[in-house]
């Protein structure tokens, strides 16, 4: 069913790609009233496990073949979805030992999964060491763990260093590089560290460069990973090796709110064809790559809740649901925002119904901040109906506060 819907295979997110039926919200071919019967409880997440495939397929194949993709499993790490993530991607990338441990049982090879992250602690590095995975080196400092695990494991640590450019990715939700950052190592050190990896018992690999994250504008996109090219060829001259990967960063945004247009993913394919075309002459030995974390799977999930209470304010609707900022930070807006805006909502067992009121979705929480939907237009909706969050399926349950107050926590589902 889902394969028919042609905006899901073209590389391209859609802000509901979940069919219809009856009134009811399909995920994973299941209508929304018998999922929640068998989930057994609200809230919950659900992944469509189907709709997440058929994307991640469409967007590989739009991809240069000799340009790997990687899931950067912060967005969502819960173990069902990366081992499907497995069987779709070249490569997870890591943020910590613990992503590590569920990617190594889910079966990815360590040769394809790079760790990335500062403040990466001795134990983290020592297991990483003992796993194989690259380690992306954000500091001089982490050279002395690495060595040390290195030596007392008989393994070669294999090591890339994650630049902090001196350019930053334009238009960005978040910037990740370019001038002072805790991340990665200042270009204009990166020679110097090169040199003292090249007296090291350590593989060098090549070079990582994460400049930013949720970008809808495909020139500023390209405009990074060419300039991470120009980078790496230039750091490629102090390295004690030939560069062996290049991990040209992500950072393709969502549309999450009203008027954000989606990024057009061909101009940035067309562009790491021209990238890749480039470093094939300039770094023949580098595999490329690009890291992808909420483009991959966000619009593959939601957030289900029930309304508990309807109430009138002075003249203003307010559903009031089971579950809000404690399960979803980033839609309540205080997820990084500057300013909030509303995710697309539904209400789930009436998709298909027009728009009749305009209502505010609060969650329980005593705190005026629980708000996951400031005003919408909504079909009339009431006590036991379900509120749907859309594009829930990356930074939802993993990067929420789920013991404020004290709620149960919600069910994650892959279905
Ligand atoms: C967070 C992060 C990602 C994923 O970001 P998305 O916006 O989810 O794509 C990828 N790489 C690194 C280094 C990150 O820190």
């Amino acid at each position: 069913m889902n394969a028919a819907h042609p905006s899901l295979t073209d590389g391209t997110v859609v802000t509901n790609p979940f069919p219809v039926e009856n009134g009811q919200l399909v995920v994973g071919g299941m209508p929304l009233e018998r999922l929640a019967a068998r989930v057994g409880s609200t809230p919950f997440f659900a992944y469509d496990r189907g709709i997440i495939a058929a994307h991640v397929r469409g967007l590989r194949a739009l991809l240069p073949a000799d340009v790997d993709l990687h899931y950067a499993m912060k967005a969502n790490p819960m173990p069902a979805l990366v081992q499907t993530m497995v069987g779709l991607v070249q490569g997870l990338d890591l943020a910590s030992a613990g992503e590590m441990k569920v990617a190594l049982d889910a079966g990815a090879d360590p040769a394809e999964m790079s760790f990335a992250g500062p403040g990466k602690r001795p134990i983290e590095l020592w297991q990483a060491v003992a796993s194989g995975v690259t380690i992306n080196l954000e500091s001089p400092r982490e050279l002395e763990a690495l060595v040390a695990a290195g030596k007392a494991l008989g393994v070669k640590p294999r090591v890339a260093v994650r630049v902090n450019p001196d350019f930053e990715l334009k238009a960005s939700g978040m910037k990740m590089a370019g001038g002072p950052k805790q991340f990665g190592v200042d270009a204009e050190t990166v020679p110097e560290l090169l040199r003292e990896i090249g007296r090291l018992p350590i593989e060098f690999r090549g070079f990582h460069v994460y400049s930013g994250s949720q970008n809808l504008k495909a020139e500023a996109i390209c405009d990074a990973q060419r300039k991470t090219l120009e980078l790496a060829v230039r750091l490629a001259e102090s390295a004690p090796s030939p560069v062996r990967m290049l991990n040209l960063g992500g950072g393709f945004g969502v549309p999450y709110f009203p008027g954000d247009q989606s990024l057009d993913v061909r101009p940035v394919a067309d562009n790491l064809r021209a990238i890749a075309a480039d470093a094939r002459v300039r770094l023949p030995e580098a595999r490329l790559m690009v890291e992808l974390g909420r483009y991959l799977v966000a619009h593959g999930g939601i957030y289900v809740t029930r309304i508990v209470d309807r109430k009138i304010s002075r003249g203003q609707v307010f559903l009031v649901t089971d579950g809000g900022l404690n399960h979803h930070l980033a839609a309540s807006g205080n997820f990084g925002q500057v300013i909030r805006k509303n995710y697309p909502v539904v209400i789930g067992n009436r998709a298909d119904a027009p728009a009749e009121e305009e209502a505010s979705v609060v969650g329980p929480l005593c705190t005026p901040l629980d708000l996951l939907g400031d005003r919408l237009q909504l079909p009339k909706a009431d006590v036991g109906d379900y509120v749907c969050v859309m594009l829930s399926g990356a930074y939802g349950y993993t990067s929420s506060p789920l013991q404020f107050l004290s709620h149960p926590h919600p069910v994650e589902v892959l279905v």
